[in-house]
């Protein structure tokens, strides 16, 4: 079988699909209060175009597809998507990262089409500090999302955006809840990806000065064997359930075996989070390209991943500064 190999040696195996660009809330770090510029509905993949590319990318070696936006729940019948995408037999797992707010009634269902595991947004734990994250009130909702999943016999794992003087207070109450759930609470440095660009923040919570807290706190937290290609460094605090993971998202430390590429809710390639997105496979698979053309049309692509996400910002043409709203990339 044909594989994608970049031209550092590595695989291909994990794809993250945007299934839209929009969004029921307004994170801060994400978009600007009025929401960021969404395209027209025409614009956007439709299900039966996520599903042939997913079949072709699978037919190449990924075995594993991440759901994400926008938020993924907004767009129209998400989970005959699901369905579908779940007849594709060389698929082994579906993710899906999601702000939780319309995913309750579905928990239980989602096991049934191949969902492994849901990454909950969640930026912190006060209701009212959560809706001026989030620039909604929606706190309740997403915390029985949580309790759902929690039942239910998917895994979890809590995605918390560390943002200075918003939540950095709240660090060591996530690590908590690692004590009696088996639950992964993932911290994520915070990325200029927020439609605007610009991180008017005055200290910058980096991998180091996160773990650095969580020790002042838990001095015997000890770190967990590195897994192959995973994003985040785990860790564990004494005698607890759950595990505490740290996502270097910006200081990109974690390139050297990255296996994932992503395809944003109007098509275009990205081979790094941090590049322009280098081709529209919308537009040629609109052409009436065969499976074979677009399988070689993703071997040539993949085989120009950057080194890592710097050198991807460096090749960046039009917007030199990284300033996308994460939505329309699929974070
Ligand atoms: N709407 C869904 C959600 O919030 O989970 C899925 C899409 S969201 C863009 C995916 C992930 O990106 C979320 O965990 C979100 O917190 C994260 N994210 C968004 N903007 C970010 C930023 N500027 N820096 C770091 N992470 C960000
Ligand atoms: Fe929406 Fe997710 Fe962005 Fe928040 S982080 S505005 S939930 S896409």
């Amino acid at each position: 079988m044909t594989k994608l190999v970049d031209s550092f040696g590595r695989q291909i195996t994990y794809l993250r699909l945007a299934v839209t660009d929009r969004c029921n809330l307004r994170c801060t770090y994400c978009m600007p209060a009025e929401g960021a510029a969404i395209v027209d509905r025409k614009e956007l993949l439709t299900y039966k175009e996520m599903y042939r590319i997913t079949r072709v990318l699978s037919e190449l070696g990924v075995n594993k597809v991440r759901i994400t936006g926008g938020e993924p729940f907004v767009r129209k019948d998400l989970m005959g998507f699901l369905k579908m995408m779940s007849f594709n037999e060389l698929l082994e797992e579906i993710n899906i990262t999601t702000n939780g707010v319309l995913v309750g009634v579905h928990a239980e269902k989602l096991s049934e089409f191949k969902v492994k595991t849901i990454n909950l947004s969640i930026d912190s734990l006060q209701p009212e500090k959560f809706a001026q994250i989030t620039r909604r009130s929606v706190f309740e909702k997403v915390w029985e999302t949580l309790e759902r999943i929690e039942k239910s016999d998917l895994k979890l794992k809590l995605n918390v955006v560390v943002q200075s003087g918003v939540n950095t207070d709240e660090i060591n109450d996530f690590v908590e809840l690692t004590r009696d759930r088996e639950i992964e609470v993932r911290f994520i440095e915070e990325m200029p990806f927020n439609g605007v660009g610009i991180r008017s923040k005055d200290v910058v919570w980096d991998y180091k000065r996160i773990l650095e807290e969580i020790k002042k706190k838990h001095p015997e937290l000890a770190p967990l064997p590195v897994k192959k290609s995973s994003t985040s460094k785990n860790f564990k605090i004494k005698g607890a359930k759950g595990i505490v993971g740290i996502i270097p998202a910006y200081t990109r430390t974690i390139c050297s075996d990255c296996n994932r590429i992503r395809i944003t809710s109007t098509g275009d390639l990205k081979n790094c989070l941090f590049d322009e997105g280098v081709y529209s496979i919308r537009d040629f698979l609109r052409s009436e390209a065969s499976d074979e053309e677009l399988k070689q049309l993703f071997v040539d692509l993949v085989s120009k991943k950057p080194k890592d996400g710097f050198a991807a910002e460096e090749n960046r043409k039009k917007n030199k500064n990284v300033s996308e709203s994460m939505s329309s990339i699929g974070g």
